[in-house]
Order: structure tokens, then C-alpha cells, then sequence
């Protein structure tokens, strides 16, 4: 196909602003979609209030005046003639318009009204008069160099030229039994919408064929997996797995007993597991996980644990080892910050089958990874991991079997959904013992309630997490609260009295264990942080948590923050403070339990928030919204499935592009 630099009009550097756009292929550049319309629709003058926005179309009456002012300024005056009177243009550096606007020249004017001089000073004005009901203009998201005006030229000019070589993702029958527009045409009207009816059907149809794609892959997966689903069958000693429960330091909770069981069924059987552990922030999910590896272990294969983060992996490796220091069994923590000496040795040892039990993070899943004999493999609050990382393992040609676990509670019905190939397990029960996480939600002016209410903790000999949205003070989000500055003042709140220190992101992974290790051994009491310790972090004699400016955060990050206190038996408290957006933080008083806040941020954020877009690229959408979408995507499900079923189209040109563009990722 064509590429972005033969579209008429693209020169090598509009080419890089593109780019910069992230718009590498005419196909980028035609569905870069408007992020929202702007609707004009004619203002009657004497309707409008003084000094009111006001959009009106009519004809130049007067040649413009021109003025020049010193440093390059100049300003344009013309009268002009509009269905509701005649009212004078002012408009500030446009000198080159003067030329087009010939008298009797129609264009649409959009300003400011100023009343009692009849005088409308122009903000923008645009060649050509308005429909008789309104007009819908695209807006983009542009960068600096690209404007509004330059990007639906080139879009344009890309559907003009190589319109028809779009590819289709919608099978013919399924475009026809929609009645839906064709994508050529489909592209023009988002781009270009005649009237609101016509743009709604063609954004329909562009969410329904980028969620028809996305379903067709879960399908195919989904059904991949049922067909290759021949798995490692192996004999597990029941009374082994006891023995190595009992000498736990606490009893399990029956949630945690349940989850064990239908897993070590699953290793036991033929079939090869794929299970989704779901349960709230500190429901216990991390030991049913080793109780699994151990299970594994004992039938004689090898096992390993992935986590997002270093901090997060470190600790899982810390825990293990613990469990398994009175066993012959081998573990090894690889990370990206393991030396290079000490990773081929585990390279080596992983490959002759020394090491048993891998912890890591993506590390794991390299190239250079080989694996003896591998028959599990967890991932650790996988919605951060994506679909096509997720399958990277079974590419390599190996078995195992798969659990992942995940703390981030997807509504149900989103669940089955998205998570359609999988088996799930809810942990719903918290450990015995835990007491609620009382939550405030405090102003910025109450500071000082907040420091007292941290002061009782850490006499106590407890220990504190605080969290700010920066790392440090930034000149462009004044307002925010960063690492460095809550340092300063809890410093000057609490002198020597307590250990204060910080971690971030930005640290050098070393440096970030060695202060989480301090922590956890209490010789640092107030730990300040980013939401680096968002995921997983344990530390159950922390009983408080701060977060500043927490109307930033969605409410399934604050749960997550909320959930690394509480962790042991003593009462804990969440204090958020924020002089915004409190109707919203004020849920988190209310409720403690995950699923309900997951729907709730479901409601107000989408899903953005729920699922870590972030990290796990196929859950971006271009056009289409989980949240408001909900019933295209059943249809697309329901589709898809039916499509993929259908034998008679297992030749056809688009089945195997769906398939193949599966495969590629
Ligand atoms: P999450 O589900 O969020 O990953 P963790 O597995 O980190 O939670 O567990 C949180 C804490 O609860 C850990 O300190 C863990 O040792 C403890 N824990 C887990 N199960 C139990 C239990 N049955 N009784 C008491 N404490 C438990
Ligand atoms: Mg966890």
C-alpha cells in the first residue's frame, strides 16, 4: 500500500509531525479520529448576551481595513451582513485573509460579542456559510507545527487518494445484516459529518469493526487454546501439599482452601489450565499461588512467578525462599537488574533443570530464557500484562500450566467478557482477623488533623505510607504535591523523631529495595512515595496511609493504595486528602469492598483506569469505549464467534488477515 509521504501535500516535515503523532501509515493517519466535534450552529445577534460567544455566517459588505501595529501585530475591520442584522468584524493577525475576503465573500465568523458596539472581535473566521441547520467540525489532537486545519487536509487528501485501499475488518454478511456503510464511506463521514444521524451510524460502525477484531482474536485464542489443550498430567502427593500448609504461621481462609484445590485439580488433569485468581487487595492470593508452585514442584517440573515490578518481585522471591528454607528445592529471583554473571548462571541452571522455583519479572519471558522441564507459570496482577505477552510463553513451545492473578475486580459481566477464555476463581474472603480500613477523606487545610492522626500511629511504634502524584516540584503542575516537598515537611513536623525517606520510580532499582527493605524491617517509620508501591507491596505493621491530591487517582488506584495498609491484625486507616472532587473520594469512606468501587470508577472513568491501559496495549481502543459500548461489544462478540465457527469462510481473504494479524502481534 501507499505510504504517508505519496498523500499530496505531505512533506518530510509534516512527515516527522505525524510521526510525532504516532501516525506512521495511511491507515494511522485516516483513523487518527477527531477526539471530539465542535457543533456550529448560527447565533442570532440579538439573542446573544453582551460580551457572548457567538458562531455566525453571512457576507463581507465592506473591503477590510487593515492596521498595522509595531512587532509584526495588525488588525482587520470589516462590516458584515447576517440573517439576524449587520454587525462589525474585528480581527487580530489575519492580514493574510485580507485577499479572500472580497466583499460579498461568504464565511462563518466565530468571537466574542461585544453588544453595545455591535462589534464582534473574531477569534477564528472560516471561508464559506453555514448549512441552514449547523455544522459539525471535526477537532483533533494535534502538536505544535500540525494544526486542526492541516490535519483534516492531509486526512482528506489520504481518503481522496487511497480511500478505497483501506482494509475492511468487517466480514461482507455482517456489514450487510447491519446495514452498514462501507469503511470508505464510513471514514468521510467521521471526518467530514453532513448531519448528526450520519455521523452516529458511521462512528457505530467504526467501534463495531475495531471491537469485532478485538473479539475475533479473544475467540480465536480462546478456541487455539481449547484445541492445543493437551496438557501436563502428573501425580501430586495430597499429603505432602498438607503438610506443607501446616507449617504456614496462619490457617487458610476457605476461599484460599478452594482456590487451592480446584487448582491442584487442574494440575492433576490432562487438560492444561488457564484460570484467572480474582480477589480484592490483600485477600491472600499470593500464598495460594506458592501452595501451586509447590504442588508443581513436588511432581517434578519447574515453576515460575512473573510481577510487574522489581519491588513487587523481590518480595514474592523473599517470601518463597522463606517458605522453602527447610526444603532441597532451588529459587532464584531474575530480574532486569540481576548482573549479567549472575543471570547466565541462572540462564544455565534454569536450562539443566537446577533451579526449581523462578521469580521475576519480564525477564522471564526472553528470548535467552530456556526452561528444563516448565509446568507453571503465574503471572501477578495480570490486567498489566497483555494479551499477546500472555501467550509469548506458549509460543516458545512450551506446556504449562497458567494462572493468572489479578486484584484489579473487573465487573463480572466485563469478566466473561474479556477474559472469555479463561477459568476464574474468586477469593472473596478477607484473612481472619483484619478489621475494616477506616477512610477520610480530609481538606488541605485540615493538615493538621492529618499529622496528629499520623503522630498516634507512629507512637504506636506503626508505620506510615504517604503518597504525592510527583516525584518532585514541577513548574508546570504548581499545585500538585510532590515526594521531595512532603519530605521537607513531614521533617519539620516530626524532627528526629521518626525515619522519613523516600521512594520513586525514577530510583535505581537497588536503591528502591534497599529503602523497601528498611521499611520492612522498621527503620524507616514514614515511607513517602509515587504510586510505584501500588502493586502488591506488603508490609502489614504499616497501618496508615496518606494520599495527597487524591482527586488525581482514579478510585481503583486509591483502593490499591488503600489496600497496602490493613494488611495486619491492627486497625488501620486511609486518610485522603483533597480539596477536590470530594463527592467522588467520599464513596471510598463508604465502601470497602473492590468489586463495588471497580463499578463505580466503571461509571465515572471508563475503563481506562480498571484495566492499566497503560500497560497492556490491546486494551486501547481507537474509537470504541468499553464503558459505553457495552452492547456494540456483545454484538461483536456474538458475531465474531458465529464467524469464527463458520467453516465456509475459512478461505476467505479477511479470516486469514484477522488470523494472521493475531499471529504477528
Ligand atoms: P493479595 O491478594 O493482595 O496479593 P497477599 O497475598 O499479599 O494479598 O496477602 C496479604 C497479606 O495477608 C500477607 O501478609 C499474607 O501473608 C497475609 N495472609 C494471606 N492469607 C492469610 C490468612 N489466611 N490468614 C492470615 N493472613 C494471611
Ligand atoms: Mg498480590
Amino acid at each position: 500500500m501507499a505510504e504517508i509521504k505519496d498523500v499530496k501535500g505531505i512533506g518530510p516535515k509534516s512527515l516527522s509531525l505525524l510521526n510525532k503523532l504516532g501516525i506512521e501509515t495511511i491507515e494511522d493517519l485516516v483513523t487518527h479520529y477527531p477526539f471530539r466535534y465542535d457543533i456550529l450552529k448560527r447565533g442570532i445577534l440579538q439573542e446573544t448576551e453582551d460580551e457572548g460567544h457567538i458562531i455566525i455566517d453571512g457576507k463581507v459588505e465592506s473591503i477590510p481595513i487593515l492596521m498595522r501595529f509595531k512587532a509584526g501585530l495588525n488588525k482587520m475591520n470589516f462590516r458584515f451582513v447576517t440573517p439576524s442584522g449587520v454587525v462589525g468584524v474585528s480581527i487580530f493577525n489575519r492580514a493574510f485573509l485580507k485577499n479572500q475576503l472580497e466583499v460579498g465573500t461568504g464565511i462563518t465568523v466565530i468571537g466574542k460579542y461585544d453588544k453595545k458596539k455591535n462589534i464582534i472581535t473574531a477569534s477564528e473566521i472560516k471561508m464559506g456559510v453555514l448549512s441552514n441547520k449547523e455544522k459539525i467540525e471535526p477537532v483533533y489532537h494535534c502538536t505544535s507545527g500540525l494544526s486542526n486545519k492541516n490535519l483534516s487536509n492531509y486526512i482528506n487528501m489520504a481518503l481522496l487518494m487511497y480511500g478505497r485501499e483501506i482494509p475492511e475488518y468487517i466480514p461482507s454478511e455482517y456489514i450487510e445484516k447491519h446495514q452498514f456503510v462501507n469503511k470508505r464511506t464510513a471514514l468521510n463521514i467521521v471526518h467530514n459529518p453532513p448531519n448528526r444521524e450520519k455521523l452516529d451510524a458511521a462512528i457505530e460502525r467504526l467501534k463495531y469493526e475495531e471491537l469485532f477484531s478485538f473479539m475475533f482474536k479473544i475467540n480465536y485464542l480462546k478456541r487455539e487454546k481449547k484445541l492445543n489443550n493437551k496438557g501436563l498430567n502428573r501425580e501430586i502427593s495430597k499429603a505432602e501439599i498438607e503438610k506443607f500448609i501446616k507449617g504456614l504461621s496462619f490457617e487458610l481462609t476457605t476461599d484460599q482452601v478452594n482456590a487451592v484445590r480446584e487448582i491442584v485439580e487442574d494440575l492433576k488433569a490432562p487438560h492444561r489450565m488457564n484460570r484467572l485468581l480474582q480477589g480484592d487487595v490483600g485477600s491472600g492470593k499470593t500464598i495460594v499461588s506458592f501452595i501451586a508452585m509447590y504442588a508443581n514442584c513436588l511432581a517434578g517440573y519447574q515453576s515460575a512467578l512473573m510481577a510487574p515490578t522489581e519491588i513487587l518481585a523481590t518480595q514474592h522471591y523473599n517470601n518463597l525462599k522463606e517458605l522453602l528454607k527447610n526444603t532441597p528445592y532451588h529459587i532464584e529471583l531474575l530480574t532486569g537488574s540481576t548482573p549479567k554473571k549472575e543471570k547466565q548462571q541462572i540462564y544455565e541452571e534454569l536450562k539443566n533443570g537446577n533451579i526449581e522455583f523462578i521469580i521475576g519479572t519480564h525477564a522471564l519471558i526472553q528470548d535467552e530464557v530456556e526452561y528444563q522441564n516448565l509446568g507453571l507459570v503465574i503471572t501477578d496482577e495480570q490486567h498489566r500484562f497483555g494479551v499477546n505477552q500472555r501467550t509469548n510463553l506458549q509460543n516458545k513451545g512450551y506446556m504449562p500450566d497458567i494462572l493468572y492473578m489479578s486484584a484489579t475486580p473487573i465487573p463480572r459481566t466485563y469478566a466473561l467478557t474479556i477474559y472469555g477464555d479463561m477459568d476464574v476463581t474468586f477469593i472473596k474472603e478477607r484473612p481472619k482477623g483484619r478489621k475494616p480500613i477506616e477512610t477520610y477523606v480530609k481538606q488541605e487545610s485540615e493538615i493538621k488533623d492529618v499529622l496528629t492522626m499520623m503522630y498516634n500511629e507512629l507512637k504506636q511504634n506503626h508505620q506510615v505510607y504517604v503518597i504525592a502524584p510527583l516525584i518532585e516540584d514541577n513548574e508546570n503542575s504548581k499545585d500538585l504535591k510532590s515526594v521531595c516537598q512532603l519530605k521537607e515537611q513531614m521533617q519539620l513536623a516530626f524532627k528526629d523523631k521518626y525515619n522519613i525517606d523516600i521512594i520513586h520510580g525514577k530510583m535505581a532499582t537497588a536503591a528502591k529495595d534497599l529503602i523497601m527493605q528498611e521499611f520492612v524491617q522498621n527503620k524507616i517509620q514514614i515511607l513517602i512515595s509515587t504510586t510505584v508501591i501500588e502493586v502488591g507491596v506488603d508490609v502489614p505493621n504499616a497501618t496508615t496511609m496518606v494520599i495527597f491530591d487524591a482527586n488525581r487517582f482514579g478510585l481503583s488506584t486509591l483502593h490499591q493504595l488503600r489496600g497496602r495498609v490493613g494488611r495486619g491484625t491492627d486497625a488501620s486507616q486511609c486518610i485522603l486528602v483533597s480539596d477536590s472532587d470530594t463527592k467522588r473520594l467520599k464513596i471510598m469512606e463508604k465502601v470497602q469492598d473492590g468489586f463495588i468501587i471497580s463499578e463505580e470508577d466503571f461509571k465515572l472513568r471508563g475503563h481506562g483506569d480498571l484495566f492499566g491501559t497503560k500497560q497492556s496495549g490491546d486494551m486501547t481502543f481507537k474509537i470504541a469505549d468499553l464503558k459505553q459500548d457495552y452492547k456494540i461489544l456483545l454484538q461483536a462478540k456474538k458475531d465474531s464467534e458465529e464467524y469464527l465457527k463458520d467453516k465456509e469462510t475459512n478461505s476467505s481473504e479477511l479470516k486469514k488477515k484477522l488470523i494472521a494479524g493475531i499471529l504477528l502481534n
